[in-house]
């Protein structure tokens, strides 16, 4: 077959990648004058006193970069992802050369740090990490205990020395908390540091050949359901995770394994067996680095203050600790109680807060602090290692590249009437004599029930990696902050599809998190409640499901927003009601969804009862959320139904979308195309 003729020469595949890397050369030579001028900039904010971070600023960059990538048909998540890499970098710079300038040089040209652990132990990645940017040479020593660690520093032979404090899977390291209370050293630096779990062995042994595997008790815990798959083995605790890649070594067994990092099974010269084994994709170690004196900080650095504090034992003390903080307007990042040694049922409290000693607020809680204590010693401040995103508005997102288009107007939130007669009896927590403000759900860095409207969107079901990828990326380049997909389908008939399960979950989860997207999907059983809230961002309780009570109080037991959507024939009172099995159980993160009810009328495939919204606004504190989707089940009265739910006061909205309505497997005529959807997007949020 001839092919037909193709007007511009075809380049062959070596001239292409030439010039990539011409221009990957070139990107470099970019980031590093960018660096450069970073460092300039540094120097004139000192001069003038002006702070490290302007997040208003940094906002407003993000966005007029959204814009101008759009006309380069670069999407708003890939310039998001890549700048904000480039902004965290550009702040981490600045903290690092006002930190320098502030502080002393290492004697010698060398920084000399303790840790505990052998060869490639996670505190020595950390500490060549924290200290990669100083021109000094960086000398590590490994010891057997974290106490050993410290005495070294004190006792002035080496510099610092670097702890574990804590893991976001499993949790404080106790042992270095009550270290820090007993030692005179002095926290001046944190590091955070992504932990990334191998299975290390002498030889390639196959996983059913393994008789033991040797780690560090965190670490076999943050492994445990990869641990579970190896049936035959015995875990063996072992005082750190390179240590026991040494000890495994020195046995020479080859069905005996260890989990530590890649880099101690390097620097031991044995075989990784599988890599990334950790429960948790997302896990974290922070350190805290300590010497023997404090370091000055430069004030234009964002600062945390670490202490211990023991509180008295009346009723209340603890509490009055904390109002300090309060009162003084200082964030808490941390909270922590350990018993006191000898003192049986004493609690003394180790308090994380952003602030630097020499700060007026910080002076002046310390002071406070004095007075409602027994206990009080303060631990360091040192600069902070993590620096929150800054995010650009979803209005900005979902605006047009090109010239505006023409706009509807969107009335604003109407004032809900009082129209219901009120008895709370059975919905006494959902109401707002309990509670008046409105509630706020954190979802992800969303705040649903905040300033800015939700828009929820993605397919009525998760149908393959392909479809729910490529509706993950229309919703997030709409600017909506939450990927909707079910997984258990509740179908009218067993013989529609129900869903792709346990797989479809997957499938969901990791589409939202490609595309840095919170997501929600509906459970139907108990059992499932537990294993799917520990992977979704949002439990659904759809319609069907609303007085289904055994799952509302499983559901309430878990700390996961509900979505809970009113059932089919369903009175406003019964929906409150439904909320308040989920309150009474513990679990205050709930907001409604007004869908549709059934009534005489066939012309729509339920009535959307927009009345519904003002009257539980006025009800409750509770968010409402509207799904016209379900609700009209014709993809064209979705948009009318938007803005009209909008104008009544819905503090978000629902929709099903998907890349080919007519080849959907579920709700199809309600699904809107694209286009649609990202027309709808655009008004949503500039209206
Ligand atoms: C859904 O949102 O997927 C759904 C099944 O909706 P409802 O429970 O409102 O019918
Ligand atoms: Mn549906």
């Amino acid at each position: 077959m001839s092919k037909p003729a193709d007007p511009t020469p075809q380049r062959d595949v070596s001239q292409l990648r030439a010039e990539l890397d011409e221009l990957d050369a070139k990107s470099l030579e970019f980031l590093a004058r960018r660096r450069e001028l970073v460092r300039e900039v540094v120097q004139a904010k000192s001069a003038d006193g002006q702070a490290v971070r302007d997040q208003g600023r940094e906002g407003e960059l993000l966005e007029r970069l959204i814009g101008l990538g759009r006309e380069r048909g670069l999407d708003a998540h890939f310039v998001t992802k890549v700048f904000r890499e480039i902004i965290a970098d550009s702040v981490r710079l600045q903290v690092e050369d006002l930190q320098r300038a502030a502080s002393p040089d290492a004697s010698g040209g060398v920084i000399q740090v303790a840790f505990q652990g052998g060869a490639g132990a996670y505190s020595e990645l950390a500490a060549n990490a924290h200290f990669a940017n100083r021109p000094e040479r960086v000398s590590t020593s490994g010891f057997k205990t974290f106490a050993a660690a410290a005495q070294e520093v004190e006792e002035g032979r080496l510099d610092y020395a670097i702890l574990p404090i804590e893991n976001t899977t499993s949790g404080s390291i106790n042992d270095v908390y009550d270290l820090l209370r007993s030692t005179s050293l002095t926290i001046v630096g944190e590091h955070r540091l992504k932990v990334e779990h191998c299975l290390i062995a002498t030889e390639s042994t196959p996983f059913n050949q393994l008789t033991r595997v040797s780690s560090h008790p965190q670490a076999i815990l943050q492994c445990s359901k990869f641990l579970e798959s190896l049936v035959g083995a015995e875990l063996d605790a072992y005082t750190d995770t390179a240590l026991a890649v040494e000890h495994i070594k020195e046995l020479g067994d080859p069905t005996h394994a260890a989990i530590a990092s890649e880099e101690a099974a390097r620097r031991n010269d044995l075989v990784i067996l599988s890599r990334e084994i950790a429960n948790e994709e997302e896990n974290y170690t922070r350190f805290v680095v300590v010497a023997r004196q404090p370091e000055p900080l430069d004030p234009l650095v964002p600062a945390r203050t670490s202490l211990v504090m023991s509180t008295g034992q009346k009723a209340g003390s603890l509490v009055e600790a904390l109002l300090v903080f309060r009162d003084r307007g200082l964030a808490l990042s941390k909270l922590e109680s350990r018993p006191i040694p000898g003192r049986p049922f004493e609690e003394q409290f180790y308090v994380d807060f952003e602030g630097a000693e020499g700060d007026e607020a910080v002076m002046g809680a310390l002071e406070d602090l004095t007075r409602v204590t027994r206990y009080l010693k303060v631990l360091g401040s040192y600069p902070r290692c993590d620096h929150e995103h800054t995010s650009p508005s979803p209005r900005v997102i979902s605006e047009a590249p090109a010239a505006p288009t023409e706009q509807q107007p969107v009335a604003k939130e109407a004032k809900a009437p009082a129209v219901f007669s009120k008895n709370v009896s059975g919905w006494r927590l959902a109401s707002r004599e309990h509670k008046a403000e409105d509630t706020i759900i954190q979802i992800g860095s969303h705040e649903l029930g905040g300033e800015t409207p939700t828009l929820i969107a993605g397919p009525c079901a998760v149908e393959s990696a392909e479809q729910i990828n490529t509706c993950a990326r229309i919703v997030k380049e709409a600017g909506a902050q939450i990927l909707r997909g079910g997984v258990f389908k509740p179908r009218t008939s067993p013989y529609s599809f129900q869903g792709l399960g346990y797989e479809g979950l997957d499938l969901l989860v990791e589409a939202g998190r490609a595309h840095d997207l919170p997501v929600v999907t509906e459970v139907l059983a108990p059992e499932d409640v537990e294993p799917v809230a520990a992977r979704a961002d949002v439990l659904q309780i759809g319609a069907r499901n609303m007085q289904n009570f055994t799952l509302l109080k499983k559901v309430g037991s878990v700390d996961r927003p509900v979505m809970l959507k009113r059932g089919l024939m369903a009175s406003i009172d019964e929906l409150l009601q439904a909320a308040e099995y989920i309150l009474s159980h513990g679990n205050q993160q709930v907001f409604l969804c007004e869908r549709g009810i059934r009534t005489f009328e066939t012309a729509t495939r339920n009535t959307l009862d927009l009345g519904a919204i003002p009257v539980l606004r006025e009800l409750t504190h509770l968010p409402v959320i509207c799904d016209p989707s379900h609700a009209a089940g014709r993809r064209d009265l979705v948009p009318p139904l938007v803005r009209a739910a909008g104008a009544i006061g819905a503090q978000g909205i629902m929709v099903e979308i998907h890349p080919k309505p007519e080849e959907a497997l579920s709700d199809g005529p309600q699904a809107l195309r694209f286009p649609v959807f990202q027309d709808l997007a655009r008004e949503f949020f500039q209206g």
